[in-house]
């Protein structure tokens, strides 16, 4: 790996998502030598993943080059690897660009996609959990819609024409928030000898509501506003397959559609070679204690959606959301320092700032603690917030015009098949 062998203690930081990135962020001038390894060379504000799939924003407004983060560091270093196996006897991991020796290890990797075993769902439905895919879903869309345009078939039409979403929680419900607004602000003047009423959008659920983790007002609140843009949502619903562009449930409803979005979990991204213990079954979640030590290593820490802190508070461990991942790997990076001066580690804990999801133009949802609000305000604080969070000067600048430019003009400016729309397979191999 070209790696040069110090006698600072080298930390490998296996993952630039959230906690990855804020962990090394804050090890800058350290006694440490810091390796971040990460399979893509750029971070992903993965909460604006609808908007790319659905036209609002380009790509590159949400990602960040992960080798600008070490600028001008010369103990930090970067290797672009897909990590494929952690040798915890030799406290080595295995690369698909070599072996690597580590003092520390942070396991920082996030999660994949959950299709709970079903093989058609995974073989033929798109999913959003990286920037590839989010483009995916976006061809796909487009070349949909170009299909029913020219087709005289109407049973064929309405089959691309008819959007279904799995899965009911932030990215769902986003998601076809965002297709309900391009569908009633974009379409018909793109389409004009189209009939864009004749697209449908569903959502599908298993729970009783929309938004589970939500509070009761906020999921009331955002069904309300998705009904009123004119997506159909079907609650306590749960998919069976998705074959021949047929979706079928466990009851009786079934949809003919062309596109069909898997939303509906995640499970943690784990690797290789760890013992049994630690890893928390279907979860895909590793234990750890409170300073994000991995059950029964002194220096192997998880942070983020792949770290399982129990706690009185949260039994189930915290969110699989930004905002603890954020936190641990500053959590981490200071604990790192006390390593240093032999000092007692500060253990995690979690401040929750609150949840949000935005349904579309002036329409969004906020909880923070027992304070609950939705509409323009909600919204509004709800912009703020991203651009705040959002990493990079230029990106920040970028996606302020691009929402002042579609609030002002009800035009979404994305709209483009860059590449055709590849099969999942094919796309999951990629990514
Ligand atoms: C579509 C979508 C919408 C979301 N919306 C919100 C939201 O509105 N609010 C919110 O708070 N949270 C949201 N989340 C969740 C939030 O993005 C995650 O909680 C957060 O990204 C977790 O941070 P992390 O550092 O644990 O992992 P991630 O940010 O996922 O980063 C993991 C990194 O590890 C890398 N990696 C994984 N495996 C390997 C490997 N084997 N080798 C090398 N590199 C590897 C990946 O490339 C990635 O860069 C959303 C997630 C998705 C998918």
């Amino acid at each position: 790996m070209n790696i040069p062998d110090t006698k600072e203690p080298r930390i490998v930081i296996i993952g630039g998502g959230f906690g990855g990135m804020n962990l090394i962020k804050n090890l800058k001038k350290t006694g440490y030598q810091v390796v971040l390894l990460d399979k893509r060379n750029f971070h992903t504000f993965q909460p604006l993943l609808y908007q790319v799939s659905t036209s609002g924003l380009e790509p590159e407004s949400i990602a960040y080059p992960l080798r600008k983060i070490i600028r001008k560091q010369k103990n930090m270093h970067f290797r672009l690897a897909e990590v494929n196996r952690i040798d915890t006897n030799l406290q080595k991991i295995r690369t698909d660009i070599g072996d690597l020796h580590y003092d520390h290890l942070v396991i920082a990797t996030g999660t994949r996609t959950n299709f709970f075993g079903n093989k058609t769902i995974e073989e033929n439905a798109v999913w959003m959990k990286s920037l590839p895919q989010a483009l995916n879903i976006r061809s796909l869309m487009f070349e949909n819609l170009e299909k029913a345009n020219r087709t005289e078939d109407p049973v064929k039409r309405k089959e691309l024409l008819r959007f279904v979403i799995a899965g009911a929680g932030p990215t769902g419900v986003e998601l076809s928030g965002a297709l309900a607004e391009l569908k009633s602000n974009v379409l018909q003047a793109d389409y004009p000898d189209m009939d864009i009423s004749e697209i449908e959008i569903h959502l599908i659920e298993g729970a009783d509501r929309v938004l589970p983790p939500f509070s009761k007002q906020s999921s009331e609140k955002a069904q309300k506003f998705l009904e009123d843009m004119g997506v159909t949502i079907h609650l306590e619903t749960f998919v069976g397959n998705y074959e021949n562009n047929l979706v079928t449930t466990k009851g009786d409803l079934s949809f003919n559609t062309a596109t069909f979005i898997w939303s509906a979990g995640v499970t943690g991204a784990s690797i290789e070679g760890f013992e049994v213990t630690s890893l928390v079954p279907k979860l895909n979640r590793y234990k750890v204690d409170v300073y994000n030590r991995v059950a029964g290593f002194q220096n192997i820490y998880a942070i983020g959606d792949i770290a399982l802190m129990e706690s009185e508070e949260y039994p189930k461990g915290h969110p699989q959301l930004a905002q603890p991942a954020i936190q641990q790997g500053k959590n981490l990076s200071k604990n790192f320092k006390k390593m240093l001066r032999g000092e007692e580690l500060n253990p995690f804990k979690y401040f929750d700032k609150g949840s949000m999801a935005t349904i579309g133009r002036n329409k969004a949802v906020v909880d923070m603690g027992k304070i609950h609000f939705g509409g323009f305000f909600a919204w509004f604080i709800w912009m703020f917030i991203h651009l705040w969070f959002l990493v990079g000067f230029r990106n920040r600048m970028v996606t302020f015009f691009n929402w002042t430019y579609s609030y002002i003009n009800y035009d979404k400016a994305a709209r483009l098949i860059v590449r055709p729309f590849k099969q999942n397979k094919i796309i999951a191999e990629e990514d």
